[in-house]
């Protein structure tokens, strides 16, 4: 039985290893934290669970079908809700930047969707209906076909109708033109175009191709898994195990180990030497080049890194309080200031935001086990650049910023109910997770780094090296990081078979 070792127990680890134990091979999969998921682990203070990272569940049906390929169903392993609201959005009052204008609640219900639309445009509720119309199709070319391939070269994309379907999938137009042909309410225009902040890139950069996110948004909907984002990880760890995967945590690769072109083990911090006929690396991309591999087996050259545009950082906030929150929803979007400035500032010119739109999310609003009786979880999270000076003094001036407005909004003195509190930002995903430029995101999905522009992979010089995981391809996300392990694993197989 050939052995693989697979670095890292986030989404993209998890699943690779659930993939290649059900292909017949021995896997050991090596985690560096206590706790398992990386981005998405979980901790407990106080009464509280806090989920670290991922909080928005997406495109059910990719967990599903993750799921289907093992014979199971999600149900199997977790309870799933539906948000209604899928979430709301409070705005920027024109005459007093700062106040909310109003909020809008998206529900979960197509026809009174399309009627909140219309009420604030006229004509816009079958706008509405083309636009999505178009993004399922992208959505199913996309997460279909696209999102499966390997993409060492372009040529896997030179399949005829691919090609023809291309100008449909609008990859040579910015999603903000797009948007902006069909709406003109600006609040509309920030709703369509607030998911693609999580791909890490301005609308205006990031292909209108992407505009399936908003089908995946508002058709697919919004969900949670009771009991938080980390049951995703429970589960996949569950059935890695079933699978007679052995993982090990507080196990720190410190180095590769090659011969002649191939690998031949990895050492951990403390040692230990597992020996391995294939290496799969889900830890940040960047990590396993420059700190566990020598220069002459790397990929790319610190000049590529240097050029690569990457998704935001964050920073985080995870807060407990002694009483319930009125007007919270499960997600709330609070775009009460300028957009294109924040955008600005995380993109073009990088700096800590002059006036940070931000989101906080209450998952005690559905999921009474994630804080004590009569009490709220709160996780909040403001978009940053990476790479910036992350201080003590910096986290507190945005929390005060943050309650103010929370506080604002809600009508109540949140800060005399706070009774756990803790930041989170660069620092520690550098030191937690090896995050490059301490990114939360990876890269930025921009034109220039999609598919097959992504970091490759395969290692071209060592034979039986791979990676996984947001900065390689598909790209950022849950759903993508669990087909990333699927699209590493196949290609381990195929190698394997040769
Ligand atoms: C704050 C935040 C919010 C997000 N929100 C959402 C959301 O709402 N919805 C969504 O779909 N996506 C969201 N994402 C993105 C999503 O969480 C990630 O894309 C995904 O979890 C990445 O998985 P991964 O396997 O690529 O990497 P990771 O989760 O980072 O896993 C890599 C693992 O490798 C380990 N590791 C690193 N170095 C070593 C080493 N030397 N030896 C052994 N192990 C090592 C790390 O500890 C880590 O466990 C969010 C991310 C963040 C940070």
């Amino acid at each position: 039985m050939k052995k693989v070792i697979v670095i890292g127990s986030g989404f993209s680890g998890l699943s690779a290893a659930c993939f290649l134990a059900k292909d017949g091979f021995s896997v050991t999969l090596l985690e560096k934290n206590e706790g398992l998921g990386g981005r998405a682990r979980q901790f407990e203070a106080d009464g509280f669970v806090f989920d670290m990272g991922p909080s928005w569940y997406w495109m059910p049906d990719v967990f599903e079908q993750f799921f289907a390929q093992f014979n199971k169903k999600v149900s199997d392993y977790y309870h799933l809700v539906r948000l209604d609201p899928s979430y709301q959005v409070i705005f920027q009052n024109p005459e007093q930047a700062g106040a909310p204008r109003d909020v809008l609640a998206l529900p979960a219900d197509m026809s009174e969707l399309e009627k909140l639309f219309e009420s604030i445009e006229p004509g816009s509720a079958s706008k509405l209906r083309q636009f999505l119309a178009e993004a399922e199709y992208k959505y199913r070319v996309g997460m279909g076909e696209f999102v499966h391939k390997p993409s060492h070269s372009l040529m896997e994309f030179a399949d005829l109708r691919i090609l023809s379907s291309m100008m449909r999938l609008q990859m040579f137009t910015s999603l903000s033109k797009h948007v902006r042909k069909l709406f003109k309410d600006e609040r509309l225009i920030q709703i369509l175009e607030f998911p693609v902040l999580f791909l890490g890139a301005t609308p205006q950069n990031t292909p209108a191709l992407y505009s399936l996110m908003n089908y995946a948004d508002m058709s697919l909907g919004t969900w949670y898994p009771m009991g938080g984002m980390h049951k995703i990880v429970e589960a996949m760890a569950d059935l890695a195990r079933e699978l007679g995967v052995e993982i090990k945590t507080a196990q720190e690769v410190s180095r590769i180990e090659t011969n002649n072109g191939k690998v031949t083990s990895v050492i951990t911090t403390d040692g230990h030497r597992y020996t391995a006929d294939a290496v799969v690396g889900g830890a940040d991309y960047h990590h396993i080049e420059t700190r566990l591999l020598d220069p002459e087996n790397r990929n790319y050259a610190p000049n590529y890194w240097k050029k690569r545009v990457m998704a935001p950082s964050s920073l985080l906030w995870y807060v407990g309080v002694n009483t319930r929150i009125p007007g919270l929803k499960h997600h709330n979007l609070f775009f009460d200031e300028d957009f294109g400035l924040h955008s600005e500032e995380i993109y073009t010119n990088p700096k800590w935001p002059s006036k940070p739109l931000f989101y906080a999310s209450a998952p005690s609003v559905t999921d009474p086990s994630v804080a004590p009786a009569g009490c709220e979880n709160l996780f909040l999270l403001i978009p940053v650049a990476p790479g910036l000076e992350d201080t003590p003094e910096v986290r507190a001036r945005y929390f005060d910023m943050v309650m103010e407005r929370l506080e604002r909004f809600t009508g109540m003195n949140i800060r005399q109910h706070i009774v756990y509190e803790r930041s989170y930002a660069h620092a520690d995903f550098v030191q937690d997770y090896h995050a490059f430029r301490g990114n939360a995101y990876g890269l930025a999905n921009t034109l220039l780094q999609t598919a097959f522009l992504k970091p490759k992979m395969k290692n071209r010089k060592l034979s039986n090296l791979w990676y996984t995981g947001q900065l390689t391809v598909p790209g950022p996300g849950v759903p993508p990081s669990l087909i990333s392990g699927q699209v590493v694993a196949a290609e381990v197989k195929q190698w394997s078979a040769r």
